[in-house]
């Protein structure tokens, strides 16, 4: 039997792929600039605040920061809770570039 969480109340835990492989239809694609993360500037485990906020729970927490895009819908919370603007959201075309 799975053990239970005490921090886990209403919410629930997001899981990569809950919404399906959104590889194919979502609109634009979140870019990381490692230049501006603050964790790849302090190469340390800072931050991410986008692994915290991601509703898919794509993102993942390492140096360094990683998007699963194939579960990624696009939807650009990462990009807004980005203290440094680190995350741009592009289109799926400027992404490929
Ligand atoms: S755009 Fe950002 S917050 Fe939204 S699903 Fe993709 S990685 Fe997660
Ligand atoms: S929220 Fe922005 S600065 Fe923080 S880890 Fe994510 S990309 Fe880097």
């Amino acid at each position: 039997m799975e053990k239970k969480d005490d921090n886990i109340t209403a919410m629930c835990k997001p899981a990569a792929g809950e919404a399906g492989n959104t590889g194919d239809w979502r609109d634009l694609t979140p870019v990381i600039d490692r230049a501006k993360c603050i964790v790849s500037v302090k190469n340390r485990m800072v931050c991410h605040l986008c692994w915290l906020y991601c509703p898919e729970g794509v993102v993942k927490a390492g140096i360094p920061v990683e998007i699963d895009l194939r579960y990624c819908k696009g939807c650009g919370i990462c990009a807004e809770e980005c203290p440094a603007k680190a995350i741009a959201m592009v289109t799926n075309e400027e992404a490929k570039r």
